[in-house]
């Protein structure tokens, strides 16, 4: 197998005490090779750490994503709600900077009493304030990588993030599956399901190379209510028919884990996708 899919956790695994810093050596001992470092509260990590975390990462060939504070709306009718997000995204790519994280992930916005259109001229004026300020401070090697979104309130259904990777520069794709199922009323069902997504991302953004968020998820008519755990047989989307896909059109994709049980479920997706693929 030479293409190159990756497994890990969004943040610390669970039964992981350590440093941060440190991470990446019990990741690489579990059998993972990939990392969601969580900002969620906001970007706290020193230069210091985040280099030493980006040098851990190396040394033990682990993939490492950043997933930006939550608290981020780029549509927000609110100017002081505005800064404050271009700011933790600045803050986001100066950290990613320092731990070499190939994604910035994040979650764009809320429509709140926009129309949709409305809200991609207000998210598009706020991107173009937020990479000149990027410029500006001589940040230079980052990727953002808007996610899509669980609820229908949220910007971010599959061709709003495309719309946006096309749009600038140095922003690629992060596809929630759990998210894009959840705000579909569960329509992520099969292979061919599957299919429709990663052929929109090659045909309309030209890439075969995919960050993913994957969970089992519970929803309601307003979209993503819970996560659950990979065995949950009540939830989906199906994790199967995806994994076989990947096995056969060669992308090279990595798969944070976001359920409740992070690593010991991506450890589950790992060994079904070996088992598939005829590695195991
Ligand atoms: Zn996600």
């Amino acid at each position: 197998m030479t293409f190159n899919v990756r497994f890990g956790p969004a943040g610390n695994p669970l039964g992981y005490r350590g440093k941060t810093t440190k991470v990446c050596d019990y990741i690489k001992k579990i059998g993972l090779d990939a990392y969601e470092y969580q900002a969620t509260y906001g970007v706290r990590i020193s230069k210091k750490s985040g280099v030493e975390l980006g040098e851990n990462a190396k040394k033990n060939d682990v993939l490492i994503s950043m997933h930006a504070p939550y608290y981020i709306n780029l549509c927000s009718n609110k100017n002081d709600v505005i800064e404050r997000s271009i700011d933790r995204l600045v803050q986001s790519a100066r950290a990613s900077e320092w731990m070499n994280a190939y994604r910035i992930v994040f979650h764009p916005g809320f429509y709140t009493e926009y129309s949709p259109n409305e809200a991609r001229e207000k998210m598009f004026n706020t991107i173009r304030e937020l990479i000149e300020k990027i410029e500006r401070l001589g940040i230079k090697k980052y990727t953002f990588a808007p996610e899509t979104t669980g609820k229908k309130s949220q910007y971010g259904n599959l061709e709003e993030i495309i719309d946006l990777c096309q749009s600038f520069e140095n922003f690629a794709p992060t596809v929630d599956f759990g998210h894009l199922h959840a705000r579909s009323n569960g329509n992520i069902r099969n292979r061919e399901d599957y299919e429709k997504i990663f052929n929109k991302i090659d045909s309309e953004l030209g890439l075969q190379t995919l960050h993913c968020h994957f969970t089992k998820v519970e929803f309601s008519d307003a979209g993503e209510r819970r996560h659950h755990t990979l065995l949950e047989e009540d939830f989906g989307p199906p994790l199967e028919p995806l994994l076989e896909l990947v096995v056969d059109c060669g992308w090279d994709v990595t798969f944070i884990s976001e359920t409740p049980l992070l690593d010991e479920d991506a450890l589950i997706m790992k060994v079904r996708y070996e088992n598939i693929s005829g590695k195991a």
